[in-house]
């Protein structure tokens, strides 16, 4: 890839996050934040991949943790009849003063790919990170590698946790923790829980053609409308960030409707608030749509506004993501 024409975004999953080339995706999740593993491809191949695990009190030097990664990875080339070669301790890194402090080992191996690898045990938060870079035999790509690589960082900052993909972009407190996601084209979905609290996290695209003939209010409520039918809803106009928004609230009803309602008898739904903003970017054609659910009035902080702030749905050149205001050199 070619150093001039390559455009930079953020990639942040789990307190991982990694700058790399705008057109690297995210191709699959898994697990949680003690331990999990997540893929970027490109439109042809996987370009990277990072695994991560909590740093245990009687773990493994990293060295050992490589011996043992790249001895199952013989055995598999092996079976496979691929040609396999390993370089331990690999200098491919012009810069490496960042990694100063902290245990870790660069490696390369090759088989019908070559990839670029950083094995690290975080020495601020003790996180055991795997992160390899994927490149074709013949690709010309030191820089790129150098300039995904050294971007690594593994966990919250200020107790604030980034997330990004797709161009969707925010920081959420390190306490709310990602319960589910549906990460479908047509419709993101995040759902974070901390202790009784709920925030969700939606955006929904072709914007222009699911407002066309309706208000953002009237779909909003048609949208969720299942998700709305144990509140008293108020909806009111009110801009998010620049985006004509609104600004919906949702009081449980009272008992004694509710006691009336069909209520499942064994799992009855809690009585809970509901504070939500909800924004038509127009420079994406999304709608973005944050809520936030809990129990006790008092919780009700305007958690959903925060979360829009900055550089939610789409960076204008004066918005970097806050932490991230550079790119790697390589992008330059
Ligand atoms: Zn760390
Ligand atoms: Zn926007």
């Amino acid at each position: 890839m070619a150093k001039t024409d390559s455009q930079w975004t953020l990639f942040g999953w789990q307190g991982i996050t990694l700058q790399v080339p705008a057109d690297w995706n995210l191709g699959r999740v898994d697990g949680d934040y003690k331990s999990g593993y997540a893929r970027l491809d490109d439109a042809e191949i996987v370009r990277a991949e990072v695994e991560w695990r909590e740093g245990k009190k009687r773990q493994l030097p990293i060295e050992q943790l490589v011996d043992r990664y790249v001895a199952g990875l013989e055995k598999k080339a092996k079976k496979s009849d691929l040609p396999f070669a390993v370089t331990r301790r690999a200098r491919f890194l012009r810069d490496k003063r960042w990694l100063e402090g902290s245990e870790y080992e660069l490696f390369i191996w090759e088989a019908d790919y070559r990839t670029y690898n950083l094995a690290r045990c975080c020495a601020e938060c003790g996180r055991i990170v795997l992160l390899r870079v994927l490149t074709r035999l013949q690709e010309k790509a030191e820089d790129l590698v150098e300039g995904v690589i050294k971007s690594l960082d593994d966990h919250a900052h200020e107790g604030q946790v980034c997330w990004s993909l797709y161009g969707l972009h925010f920081q959420l407190p390190a306490d709310f923790k990602l319960s589910s996601q549906e990460l479908k084209s047509g419709h993101l979905q995040l759902c974070f829980a901390k202790d009784r609290q709920v925030c969700r996290v939606h955006r929904v695209s072709l914007a222009h053609l699911l407002l066309k003939d309706t208000g953002m209010g009237d779909w909003y409520e048609a949208f969720f409308r299942k998700q709305l039918r144990d509140f008293k809803v108020a909806v009111e106009e009110a801009p998010v960030r620049g985006h004509p928004g609104l600004r919906v609230r949702g009081q449980p009803r009272s008992r004694w409707l509710q006691l009336i309602r069909p209520l499942p008898f064994l799992n009855p739904r809690p009585r809970q608030f509901q504070d939500s903003r909800v924004w038509h970017c127009e420079a994406t054609d999304k709608i973005c749509i944050i809520d936030h659910l809990y129990r006790k009035r008092e919780e009700g902080d305007d958690l959903p506004l925060r979360l829009s702030d900055g550089y939610f749905c789409h960076q204008d050149s004066q918005t970097e993501p806050p932490g991230h205001a550079q790119l790697p050199a390589s992008a330059q």
